[in-house]
Order: C-alpha cells, then structure tokens, then sequence
C-alpha cells in the first residue's frame, strides 16, 4: 500500500494542488498530514478545507495552534508573527474550531505521526541532530516516525543506539532498524530547493522516498503581495530557503 505523507502547507494553495495531483498519479490510498496547514501564505481557509476533506490523519502544527491562540508567538520572528496575526482575522469560525480540535501525535500501525518531536509535542522541539533524534528513538514504539517543522527533508535511521543522518531521496527500510523520517515542506521549502516536497510510502517495496514537485510559484507570490504579507516571506519561496 503506498501512503502519502506531506506537511507544512503554510498557506500555499498552489503548492497543495500541486502536490495533491502528484499523489494522485502516484497512486497513494492514504494521505497523512503533519502540520501547519496556515501561517505566511495568503489561502489559509482554501488550505485548511482542502486538507480536511482529502486527509486521513491531520496533525497540529505551531502555526496552526498560534493562529487559534493555542500555542505562544512571542517566540515567534517577526514575520511569522505579522502573518499569523494576518491569519487569524482571516480564519472562519468552521476551520478555527476544526483547527483547535487537532491532535499532537497519532500512532497508527507501524507508523508515528507528529509535527515537530516526541519530546514535549507542544513545545516544537526540532530535530535536526543525530543526538537529538537518539532521544526521539528512545521515546518512539513504533518502527518509523514521521515529522516536519524544520522545512527541510532529512531520514534519520538508528541502528543500536547509532543514529545516521542522511538526505537520500529514496530509503530502502530495514527491519533491524527504526526511522525518523522528515518530509520537508509542501508550500515554503528550506533545503535550497523551492519545489514542494512530500514522502512516499511504499509499504510492499518497504521503502520511503522523498518528491519533489514544481508549482506556480509566481500566482503564490502575488496572491501574498495582493494581501500585504511580509516581503521577505513572499522573496524566500523564490529560493527555497
Ligand atoms: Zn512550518
């Protein structure tokens, strides 16, 4: 059975239905979301329908949590910060009360599922190091992990307590071993590749690889510019980064 799971939608309408055909052709049966359908873009209600609709799993983000003023943004940066408070005049009454009602972490089958971390779900620890992602395999029961947050694709595979890191598009899975896999983002990528990313799940070939999808990218940028998004969120989509 091949699983889609993507994440960190941030908005992009035009990166999501990009995506969604991609899926489509690959012929997956389920799709799980990890997070962040809102925040810096300028369709957050069109998003958050969509994925509501389509998804089998649908996980909080932090920017979905501040937009409903679940989670903190004074550690958010400035520009996060003008466009969740964008996003949060634009919300409907349906999808903030949707949004409020997700939750953190999931397990299903073989499978984790959360936004950011298993340590402290709520409190968006990244992992972006092999010692911090030790500490997630020791609180992970299932084989594999899927997370986002970080924007930029990366596997982590531990093998008695060693951890490698790799940014393999495709992975071969072991029984010998547990993953932490992080799909990177669909709709403002930050691993110097603008195309939307997402991860394959191939559950009888037993592998898991990471896609990479063009969008129109300039319809984002001015749909952002039409509704006074910060500049350098609308000048980073160019570059990925
Ligand atoms: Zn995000």
């Amino acid at each position: 059975m091949k699983y889609g799971i993507i994440s960190d939608v941030h908005a992009n309408l035009e990166a999501l239905l990009a995506v969604k055909e991609s899926l489509e052709k690959d012929g997956v049966e389920e799709v799980i979301f990890l997070g962040d359908a809102v925040g810096y873009g300028a369709n957050p209600n069109e998003v958050v329908e969509i994925l509501s609709d389509w998804v089998k799993i649908f996980i909080a983000g932090n920017h979905d949590m501040a937009a409903v003023g679940f989670t903190d943004i004074t550690y958010f940066n400035p520009y996060a910060r003008q466009a969740i408070l964008w996003t949060e005049k634009q919300l409907s009454f349906r999808n903030q009360a949707f949004l409020k009602s997700l939750p953190y972490v999931i397990k299903r089958g073989n499978n984790t599922f959360v936004h950011a971390s298993l340590e402290e779900p709520k409190r968006w620890h990244y992992i972006l190091s092999a010692d911090k992602a030790l500490w997630n395999f020791r609180l992970l029961d299932t084989p594999i992990c899927f997370i986002g947050h970080s924007h930029c694709p990366l596997i982590f595979a531990c093998h008695k307590n060693q951890v490698v890191v790799t940014t393999d598009k495709k992975v071969l899975l072991e029984d010998s071993k547990k993953y932490i896999v992080n799909v990177g983002s669909v709709g403002q990528p930050r691993d110097e590749n603008p195309m939307a990313a997402y991860a394959l799940l191939d559950t009888e070939s037993k592998s898991i690889e990471i896609k990479r999808v063009p969008y129109n990218l300039i319809l984002t940028q001015q749909k952002m510019r039409r509704v006074n998004l910060p500049s350098y969120l609308i000048e980073r989509l160019t570059w990925g980064h």
